[in-house]
């Protein structure tokens, strides 16, 4: 099966989340709530925080779940 991919981005950055990968630890939630937050239909918000602030956050992803995609999606 095709491991899926959701997308989010801002003007400068996309960052990449594989939900198959999430292994739950909550690092992103606590580290960066308001970007990351389970409880919004969109449960990440690029406006939220700066994108230096969201790649130092996505690089504390222990799963690798969380990843910064150079290319935004066509
Ligand atoms: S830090 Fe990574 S593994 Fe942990 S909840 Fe967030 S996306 Fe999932």
């Amino acid at each position: 099966m095709a491991e899926k991919t959701i997308y989010y981005s801002n003007e400068e950055i996309t960052v990449a989340w594989k939900p198959a990968l999430c292994i739950h630890s909550g690092n992103c939630v606590r580290g960066l709530g308001k970007v990351f937050d389970p409880g919004r239909k969109s449960w990440i918000d690029m406006s939220q925080a700066d994108s230096a602030q969201i790649v130092a956050q996505v690089k504390k992803c222990p799963s690798g779940a969380l990843s910064i995609s150079e290319k935004k999606p066509a």
